[in-house]
């Protein structure tokens, strides 16, 4: 059967694999040989499943969005996922990991982080556990994220800056890696998208797939059938896409719509559309598309949302574009920030503005008045209020 899932050497069509030092090798397999078997351990997963429940407040709600509805002629769901405890879907994944290095004996986490979400939120799972938390992030993102740096040190994490090359995620990433090559056997590194070496992109799409599962008994519910006829999320690395989409992946019934951030436009040089722009290349050890130039130097990306600001995406997402599975639409910076307000002012729902690209898809495609659509609303927009002022002069 075709199947756009990870096989066991986790790849994705001829993307993903693992693609990693040699020191790197003891760390990567002990994870790659005990993640699915301490997955589906029923005590694993009681454990996971109560925190997601008590902790991060899920289920978070399958939402019919009327007005939006009557708006674009179709009917529109959006999945929640900003009424996560931290803001966002990220908190899903940590809690995962958590567990997980628990079961494997580790008492140290490292993470790294760009804007600071995922530092936020592994800080918090740390806290929760009461586990030493170390966060690598660039010295320059340390300088423009000072509200997230400031919540990582409330919840007792240590932020370590990253003052080699460009001073931004990919040195911060460097970093950690660094850390764990010299801290094998106590420290696990928790990666908070759908990318680097396998086992992480398998495991962090199992852990999201939490988003589908939700939303196939709510839309049993509320429609009287399991599956919309479209899904569509944003993709940064892919995270939140893997989890709403998983379930989806294999069932042709079911349109994958994956938007990406196009910046000032997919052409302007100021862009993360990775996969209109990627060429095959390997990132933070895996094969995918990713922005280069000719002569394979990783090209800065640029988005006005952070959270979509990264050169490649993961394997699964390659993937799908590669095979046609998955329909790939670039947002600008300003179709984004447009859709943003226009959602805050007819659902009362203020999204991130990673988010807020997926909204946009509305003036780049039509949908039939009978079509079920989901969105994954992937988190809400506090941290971006002052992007949100600074643009629209509020
Ligand atoms: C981090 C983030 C994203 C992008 O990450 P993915 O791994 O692609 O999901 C999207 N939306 C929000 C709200 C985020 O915080």
């Amino acid at each position: 059967m075709s199947t756009y899932h990870a096989n066991e050497k986790g790849y994705y069509g001829e993307f993903g694999g693992a693609f990693i030092p040699e020191m790197l090798y003891p760390n990567t397999e002990e994870l790659r040989q005990n993640y699915i078997k301490i997955m589906e351990d029923p005590g694993f997963k009681a454990e996971f499943d109560q925190l997601l429940k008590d902790y991060v407040g899920r289920p978070t709600p399958l939402y019919f969005a009327k007005r939006l509805s009557d708006k674009y002629r179709t009917k529109i769901y959006l999945k929640r996922e900003d009424l996560c405890h931290t803001g966002a879907h990220k908190v899903n994944n940590t809690i995962g990991q958590i567990l997980m290095a628990k079961k494997l004996g580790k008492n140290r986490i490292i993470a790294e982080t760009g804007a600071g979400q995922h530092g936020v939120a592994t800080a918090t799972v740390c806290a929760l556990m009461g586990i030493e938390c170390v966060v690598y992030m660039g010295e320059k993102d340390i300088a423009r994220q000072a509200p997230n740096v400031a919540r990582m040190k409330m919840l007792g994490a240590t932020v370590r800056p990253a003052l080699s090359g460009s001073r931004t995620l990919k040195d911060a990433t460097n970093e950690a890696i660094r850390d764990w090559i010299n801290n094998p056997v106590n420290t696990h590194y928790i990666i908070g998208s759908v990318v680097g070496p396998h086992p992480y992109p398998d495991m962090v799409a199992r852990f999201q797939s939490v988003i589908s599962e939700e939303i196939k008994w709510q839309l049993l519910e509320k429609e009287g059938r399991d599956y919309p006829d479209f899904v569509i999320a944003c993709v940064g690395g892919g995270s939140n896409a893997a989890g709403a989409y998983y379930h989806y992946l294999d069932r042709p019934e079911v349109g994958i719509i994956a938007v990406e951030a196009a910046g000032k436009g997919v052409h302007s040089g100021e862009s993360a559309a990775t996969s209109a722009l990627g060429r095959v290349g390997i990132i933070h050890g895996s094969k995918t598309l990713l922005m280069q130039t000719q002569d394979g130097q990783i090209t800065e990306p640029y988005s006005i949302s952070a959270g979509l600001d990264y050169p490649g995406v993961g394997p699964m997402h390659a993937h799908l574009y590669r095979s046609g599975r998955g329909e790939f639409i670039s947002i600008t910076d300003d179709e984004a920030m447009t859709a943003g307000l226009m959602v805050s002012q007819m659902e009362g729902i203020i999204p991130a503005i990673e988010t807020s690209h997926a909204f946009a898809i509305f003036d780049h495609r039509r949908f039939r008045p009978d079509d079920i659509i989901v969105i994954n609303l992937s988190g809400r927009g506090d941290k971006d209020l002052s992007t949100y002022i600074d643009y629209f002069k509020l």
